[in-house]
């Protein structure tokens, strides 16, 4: 067996992640590619360290065209759920055979139970519950840049809530057909005047880039929320800071989501505390 990123096995204290032909037995895993930066190792070992619970979490990478196989490989080591990063959602919501919550509307599920097949997207509550900590109600406007995978589950989550959405991509055409026969305003330019919240659900933050965003329209107490998250804060957050804005990453969210899967799998309440302190907040 070959751990790669890390000399030891103990995903708590050194992230590390494994090939799914090499992956150990185990209980949880998330499953991306790549996966070695994921968090999830991390805050679920800190819950299950914080209840007392014996089981582990690890990252295993997983290539798209090998889905299927690797999940059948991962039940018959015992498995008993995982989570689904990048590129892996869309496959995920095909794989499965029930699901639950939104994860029919959104077309992606990233939450697997394995011994029955069911799915769960627990992104998009995770994302509304860190809107509603910032006080961005239902009824006010969204600004999501965006037409990807999850630009298309956030849109559709905010609409079943009661926001209003705008909505702006690079590639107009895709975002036209995300959102076809959805009461969806679609904007030539990022123009959030009259915005509650901002959301980048672009991968523009991933490489680095900054986004055609004019800050000085912004409203004041207009929340930029970035589902991106890395060790350096991206141009978009910098650029709303630079406005006097309150700001987010995708942690909160990322923890949420997490916390929400955990409930899922365990029928217990996380320990949202432990889990948001092992990433730093
Ligand atoms: P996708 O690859 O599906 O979406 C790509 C989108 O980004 C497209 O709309 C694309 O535009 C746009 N884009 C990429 N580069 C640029 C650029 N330089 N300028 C403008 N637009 C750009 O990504 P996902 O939907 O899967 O993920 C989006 C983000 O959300 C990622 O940063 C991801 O890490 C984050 N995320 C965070 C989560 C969390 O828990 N915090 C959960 C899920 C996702 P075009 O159509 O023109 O190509």
């Amino acid at each position: 067996m070959e751990l790669h990123g890390s000399e030891t096995v103990d995903v708590s204290e050194e992230m590390s992640w494994y090939e799914w032909r090499d992956a150990p037995e185990g209980d949880f895993a998330v499953l991306g590619d790549p996966v070695g930066h994921s968090l999830s190792p991390m805050m679920h070992s800190a819950a299950y360290s914080d209840l007392g619970l014996e089981f582990n979490y690890v990252a295993i990478r997983v290539e798209l065209s090998e889905f299927d196989r690797a999940l059948d490989h991962l039940v018959a080591l015992g498995y008993r759920g995982v989570n689904v990063t990048v590129p892996l959602k869309e496959s995920a919501f095909e794989w499965c055979e029930s699901l639950d919550g939104g994860a029919w509307r959104y077309g992606a599920v990233n939450t697997i139970r394995l011994e029955n097949r069911a799915g769960m997207n627990t992104d998009v509550p995770g994302f509304l519950s860190v809107l509603r900590a910032h006080s961005v109600e239902p009824g006010s406007r969204v600004l999501v840049l965006g037409a990807g995978g999850s630009a298309r589950a956030v849109i559709r989550g905010l609409l079943d809530e009661g926001y209003l959405v705008r909505g702006w991509n690079r590639t107009r055409a895709k975002l036209v057909a995300v959102v076809e026969g959805l009461d969806v305003e679609i904007v030539s330019e990022p123009d959030f005047r009259r915005c509650g919240a901002v959301v980048n659900a672009t991968s523009a933050s991933l490489s680095g880039f900054d986004l055609p965003v004019e800050w000085s329209q912004a409203e004041d107490g207009c929340l930029a929320f970035d589902l991106a998250y890395g060790e350096e804060m991206s141009p978009f957050l910098r650029g709303a800071l630079g406005r006097g804005l309150p700001v987010t990453d995708g942690v909160p969210m990322l923890v949420e989501q997490g916390a929400l899967a955990f409930e899922w799998w365990l029928g217990r309440p996380a320990p949202r505390a432990a889990m948001l302190r092992s990433v730093g907040l």
